[in-house]
Order: C-alpha cells, then structure tokens, then sequence
C-alpha cells in the first residue's frame, strides 16, 4: 500500500508546522513499525502513542484524520542569536522532552535536590576524581540523580543545538547534543548546562526546559543574556576558575602541538585541572585553535568525547526500569546498545 492516503504517512506528515518533515519525523519510529499496519485502527493508535510520547506532543492532537500535532505543555526557553531558530529549537525541545523522559525512568537514585555552588561541586567531584573531567563531571551527575547522555543520532537536516538542560519533574537531565571529539569541549558544555540547574533556571515548573543554540566553547564572554553569563561563569568555576587561569598563562608561547600538550600536562599535574581545560583556556588567550585543536588530540587516552558519555551513562541506566519501547527509542538517539546485556 504505497499511496500516500496511508494514515501512517499522513500522521508523519502532520508535523510540518511543528517544524519537523515527514523523513525527520520517521527517525523516531521504531525500526518494526510497518505503514501497512495503520490500516488497522490499532496498528494506527500504536504509532501515535510512541510518536506522541517520543516528541512530546499531545495524543489527543494526533487522533484526528488530518492530525494537527501540537507540543505538550512546558516552560521552553531557546538561548539562540537565530531568528528562525526558535522552531527549529521547539522541536529539539520535543525531541530532548520524549528522551528525558526515557533517562529519568531509567535512573536509579533520587534526584539531587541541593543547589551546589561551582567551588563546592569542584570540591566534591575532587574527593573522587583527579581533576572535573568529563567522565568525573558525568558520573558525579548520575550518581546525584541527573541523567546525562549524548544524543549522537540526531535527525538529519533538523537544526543541531549545542545542548538542553530540561525537568522532569524534580529530575534535572542534560542533554548533549553538538558533534566534538575532544572531552575538553564536551566538559565544558555539560558544565554549563550544570550551572543553568544549580543556578534554578529551570526552576519554573517540572516540564522547564532550555535549548542552548550555539555555546561559546571557544570563546568567553560574549553571551549577553544573564542566564548565559551565569550559566558560563558556573562552568568557568566549576572547571578550574583563577587556578585554570594562571596555569593557562603558565603554558606561555607555544608553536608545536606536543611541546604545547607537554606543558600543558605540567601546568595541571597535582593541580586538580584537567590537561584539556589548560589547552582550551591557553588556546582563548592566544586565538591559536588550530595548533590547540592538535594537541588535545595527544592527550585523548579515551574515546571520542559522545562515546565517553554515553559509556557512563550506559553503566548507570537501570535496564530493568526500561521498556522495551524506551531501550529501543534511547538506543537509537544515542547509538548506545544494550543487546549484549
Ligand atoms: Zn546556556
């Protein structure tokens, strides 16, 4: 039954104003799922609740023989420059909602209910790991109650925000979503949407959610809207503050990639910073990426950066509280794989 009267067809259609083409919308349709089972009424009805559930529309608002889908209620706030990005980012928002959801079914421990300042966190993550690194920060995170997973697998064409940090219901859960291979950058990304939860930005209400657009990883103190500032001055502390700093001058002139990943090694040895951060913080003193960009590259002991993420999250995600439905939708968004458990 290839005409395009097919319900299934149509549903996945029905998202145009949403923001979201009919090929984007088949991204998060199980890998199962036939068009042919919508000529059945029930075929029809399974397909609207796990869309519904996986972009966080309204079930109601997809019953209908021309569905007019409509998001579920939130508090969402888009942290764009972009004019057009607001739909594009409501639709992120959607995607990062149906996933949060999954995640916080899936973790084990309550959630943190305290609001640390970025010295104390640092403190704490310190007691446990050499230095904020990106598999510290993530695991510090999920033994606290707040999910972290990057989403590897996003819809093709669909615009890419940096990052989100959402609710549900008292659960804060950050999402990762911009494609970086160096742990460095993704440190610092989950340590700004961890700044925007400690800080209550997401206090509104238990469906708050924020869509960072684009992060100034490589750059500071452009952001010009206060919860941006905030959010990048937690990170900031949270990462090293003054002592980051002064190793950073400490690395000096550099102009090859080893002799900069050496002295970058020596100015965080025994100092609880991580080489990476040094290399990122030197590289906003003298604009010089490229030569920054090849030495964190030496320092890459582990996986690329999403890879490092996800490998956390997944010893963390409790499979027994996981439906079959919510594996196979995280599965996909984030190409972990759980069929060798
Ligand atoms: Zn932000």
């Amino acid at each position: 039954m290839a005409s395009t009267k097919n319900p299934a067809k149509a549903l996945m259609g029905s998202f145009k104003e949403l923001g979201l083409t009919a090929a984007q919308v088949r991204h998060f349709v199980p890998e199962w799922w036939d068009d042919d089972a919508a000529a059945d009424e029930g075929g029809l009805l399974e397909l609207q609740i796990v869309l519904a559930r996986r972009l966080n529309v309204a079930l109601e608002s997809l019953h209908a023989t021309a569905p007019k889908p409509e998001f579920r209620a939130a508090t969402r706030r888009f942290k764009t420059i972009h004019p057009e990005g607001s739909t594009q980012l409501a639709a992120a928002a959607g995607v990062g909602h149906g996933l949060a959801h999954v995640l916080a079914g899936a973790c084990k421990t309550e959630a943190l209910q305290e609001r640390l300042s970025p010295t104390d966190l640092r403190a704490r993550i310190l007691e446990t790991y050499p230095a904020v690194t990106l598999e510290g920060l993530c695991r510090w995170l999920w033994e606290h109650g707040v999910p972290v997973v990057h989403i590897l697998n996003w819809p093709k064409q669909l615009r890419r925000p940096d990052a989100m940090c959402l609710r549900v219901g008292a659960r804060p859960v950050v999402l990762v979503v911009r494609k970086e291979i160096a742990p460095a950058r993704l440190a610092y990304l989950v340590a700004h949407e961890t700044g925007h939860f400690m800080s209550g930005h997401l206090a509104a209400d238990n469906n708050a959610v924020l869509v960072d657009d684009t992060l100034p990883v490589d750059e500071q103190g452009f952001a010009k809207d206060e919860d941006e500032k905030v959010a990048d001055t937690y990170a900031m502390e949270l990462l090293g503050g003054d002592a980051l700093r002064s190793a950073c001058r400490d690395v000096g002139k550099q102009s090859e990639e080893v002799k900069l990943a050496a002295a970058a090694l020596k100015a965080s040895k025994g100092t609880g910073l991580d080489a990476g951060q040094v290399i990122l913080g030197w590289a906003r003193l003298t604009e010089d990426w490229k030569l920054a960009g090849m030495a964190m590259r030496y320092l890459m002991t582990t996986q690329a950066a999403p890879i490092v993420v996800n490998d956390v999250a997944k010893s963390y995600i409790d499979l027994n509280a996981l439906s079959s439905d919510g594996m196979d939708h995280l599965a996909r968004l984030t190409s972990m794989r759980f069929d060798d458990e």
